[in-house]
C-alpha cells in the first residue's frame, strides 16, 4: 500500500469514491423558470402579470418529464443538480485513474 505508483492511484481513487458518495442528493434534470395563469377568477394573472413558476425538466427516452417545484423545494433541487454535475466530474476522474491502474496491471480492487 502506497509503495508503488498504482498504490498511490488506488488511494486517489478511494478519495474520489468518498466524494462521489457525498453526492447522494444528486438530481438529473434542469430547472426551468416560466410563468402561468392560476385559473382563479378575478386573479391579476387573468389580464396582467402571470405567476412565476419553476419546474424540473428531466429528459428521457420518451421525451421530457416535468416535475412541479414549489418555492420551498427550489433550493434543494438546485443543490441536487449541482451534485449531479459533481458526480459526473468525479466519475470522469475515477475512470481516468482506472485506465492508468488497469494499464499499470496492478488493480487490486
Ligand atoms: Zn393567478
Amino acid at each position: 500500500m502506497g509503495k508503488t505508483k498504482t498504490g498511490g492511484l488506488s488511494k486517489k481513487r478511494q478519495k474520489l469514491l468518498e466524494q462521489l458518495l457525498e453526492q447522494e442528493h444528486l438530481v438529473r434534470g434542469s430547472l426551468v423558470k416560466t410563468s402561468k395563469k392560476c385559473g382563479r377568477k378575478g386573479c391579476r394573472c387573468e389580464t396582467g402579470e402571470k405567476h412565476p413558476h419553476v419546474y424540473l425538466s428531466v429528459s428521457g427516452h420518451n421525451g421530457n418529464t416535468i416535475v412541479y417545484v414549489t418555492p420551498e423545494q427550489e433550493a434543494a433541487f438546485r443543490r441536487g443538480i449541482i451534485a449531479y454535475r459533481k458526480a459526473w466530474a468525479l466519475m470522469e476522474k475515477i475512470s481516468r485513474l482506472n485506465i492508468e491502474i488497469i494499464k499499470g496491471g496492478q488493480d487490486n480492487g
